[in-house]
């Protein structure tokens, strides 16, 4: 698989200069002076975050209206903290970005979770063909929580302090991910609804109850049984919504420790762009920077 080294990357945006360059060239490029009409390109004004055009002087400042624009966070540090969170496996630290670029803890979380968003902005139309689906529960480890603070029975379905999150896959590995309130039919069946093409649709579920009845609504629906051992059933099974809620746990758990429900969505929604951007990571970067701009 092809990578965007940090070699690669070094050499592309060395300074600020070249961060903004880019990002001139991504919203502007072969742009018409909307004031003389003028063709030739556009030059960098010294010293501003701008550009003007030869014939007339009108300028251009390609960060506004973008999360660039009111910073002072130098441009380079937002492109590799973009590096960082989109060509790490499991996703970088605001901690982790503290240390690299040597940035208060409030301005790299505020980084990180700005970028996360960005990452966020995706796939926004209903699956069609074979959908696997599951839930997971993030947080709420009792082994690091103060005594007076442990819950009883914290494990498995029944949890009062973890934070559901429910995750459907199609086979071209869309992910599409919802932090819920609770995993009841209730709750999850609006979502099925909401994100699926009923008639062009196979369901894969386990055997949870909230996905009991789906075929009474007219679904296709193929339930593995987990309870009774069963993994698989014939071609189906759910082995991907299930490796993705590992994947997410292990991002949350190894690298971020702790995320409060109020921002897990960012948090799932990082871990499901790389998923689905798995097989091209060397144009992650990218992707990223035409959703700034
Ligand atoms: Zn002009």
């Amino acid at each position: 698989m092809k990578k965007f080294t940090i070699t690669e990357f070094r050499a592309a945006y060395p300074d600020n200069d070249a961060c903004l360059d880019k990002i001139f060239q991504l919203r502007y490029n072969g742009l018409v002076c909307p004031k003389c009409e003028g063709t030739k390109p556009f030059t960098r004004v010294k010293d501003r975050r701008s550009y003007q055009c030869p014939g007339c002087g009108f300028q251009i400042y390609p960060t506004q209206g973008t999360i660039f624009e009111k910073t002072t966070t130098p441009l380079t540090h937002w492109f590799y903290a973009i590096y960082l969170q989109t060509t790490t496996r499991n996703g970088v630290a605001a901690k982790e970005l503290e240390r690299q670029l040597n940035i208060c803890y409030k301005t790299a979380l505020r980084m990180a979770h700005q970028i996360k968003i960005l990452m966020g902005n995706q796939n926004s139309n209903p699956f069609t063909g074979v959908v696997s689906m599951d839930e997971t529960f993030i947080g709420g480890l009792n082994k690091n929580r103060h005594a007076d603070k442990k819950v009883e029975q914290s494990q498995g379905r029944s949890v009062k302090d973890k934070t559901p999150v429910f995750v459907m896959i199609d086979l071209n590995r869309q992910v599409k991910t919802f932090v819920i309130g609770d995993t009841s039919g209730f709750t999850i069946k609006p979502i099925i609804e909401a994100n699926v093409v009923k008639e062009n649709c196979i369901l894969v579920t386990d055997d949870w109850k909230a996905y009991s009845g789906l075929e009474a609504d007219k679904y296709k629906h193929v339930i593995i049984s987990h309870t009774t051992g069963e993994y698989a059933r014939g071609a189906f099974h759910n082995n991907t919504p299930e490796s993705f809620n590992a994947c997410l746990k292990r991002t949350i758990k190894g690298t971020h420790i702790h995320v409060s429900t109020k921002h897990l969505q960012k948090y799932v929604d990082e871990v499901a762009f790389r998923w689905m951007n798995a097989n091209n990571q060397d144009k992650m970067f990218e992707t990223i920077l035409q959703q700034v701009v």
